[in-house]
């Protein structure tokens, strides 16, 4: 059977990289994608770790055109895309008093309006074949808000809304299409408003953990990127032809409460 191609969003660092070392160890082909200055090193270095073809593109999600560029670019190196991974994402914690509109417009165009360009791009060719996964990276707060994060939580909500619709428009094509809501894992994205909250709140950083971060997961534990990946990879896979439209949680029991 013909290898898989795959293209992950923001795969060069934290979940999506743990993302992408599971497709890799599956033998998938990857087109990697982040801002990260070492992306193309980590991209080839997978490459010939698990003896793969490999792309990488540091395109700008903020820039329609380069989203297209990406597109195009690692469908020319790899062929047609077969499993979408849309995972990069931003956060910016503020009252929404204080939120600046144009920090707003970054995370909706980062976290959704990407999703959007990237999943149009791959849909002709998955149309055409009659097979497709796509795998949209939401949060729990795609499916429940905390206070300070409006348009976070919006723009996650929004991918949601994406994903179901996807999924009606690409049934009779055998293309899925699903979001997966992680709770609090520890990449970046997460130790950035650990050190933030310490700063404000005048506490130790290990406090922050325990009262504004874990206390939201039923199980007090971060989520591991594999076990993220692991759902990803489930999904993309044949015996998952039948799921399709949904949002799962792996949060630790977060979003039960
Ligand atoms: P991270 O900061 O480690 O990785 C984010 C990736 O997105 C990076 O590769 C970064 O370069 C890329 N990116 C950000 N802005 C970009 C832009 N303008 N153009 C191109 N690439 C850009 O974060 P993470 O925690 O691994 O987050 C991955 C996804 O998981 C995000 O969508 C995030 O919202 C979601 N998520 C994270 C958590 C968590 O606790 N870490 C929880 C729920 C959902």
């Amino acid at each position: 059977m013909k290898v898989k191609n795959v293209l992950i969003t923001g795969s060069t660092s934290g979940i999506g990289l743990g993302i992408a070392i599971e497709f890799a160890k599956s033998g998938y082909n990857l087109a990697f994608h982040g801002l990260e200055q070492n992306g193309a090193e980590i991209a080839a270095e997978i490459g010939k770790q698990y003896q793969i073809k490999t792309f990488f593109s540091p395109a700008n999600l903020l820039v329609p055109a380069e989203i297209s560029s990406m597109m195009k670019e690692a469908s020319g190196h790899l062929g047609d895309i077969d499993i979408l991974v849309n995972n990069a994402g931003i956060q910016y914690v503020s009252p929404v008093e204080d939120l600046p509109l144009h920090k707003w417009n970054d995370i909706i165009n980062v976290n959704l309006t990407a999703a959007f360009c990237t999943s149009q791009a791959v849909w002709k060719s998955m149309k055409a074949k009659k097979w497709g996964r796509i795998i949209n990276i939401s949060s729990a707060h795609g499916l429940v808000a905390s206070e300070n994060k409006s348009a976070y939580v919006a723009s996650k909500h929004g991918l949601i809304g994406l994903t179901k619709t996807l999924a009606l428009e690409g049934a009779n094509f055998g293309i899925t299409v699903n979001a997966i809501c992680p709770g609090f894992v520890k990449t970046p994205l997460v130790e950035k408003q650990i050190v933030d909250l310490a700063k404000q709140q005048n506490i130790p950083e290990a406090d922050v953990i325990q009262k504004n971060i874990l206390q939201k997961h039923a199980v007090k534990n971060f989520v591991r990127p594999e076990e993220i990946a692991a759902l990803a990879l489930f999904l993309a896979s044949e015996n998952a032809s039948m799921i399709t439209g949904v949002s799962m949680p792996v949060d630790g029991g977060w979003t039960a409460q």
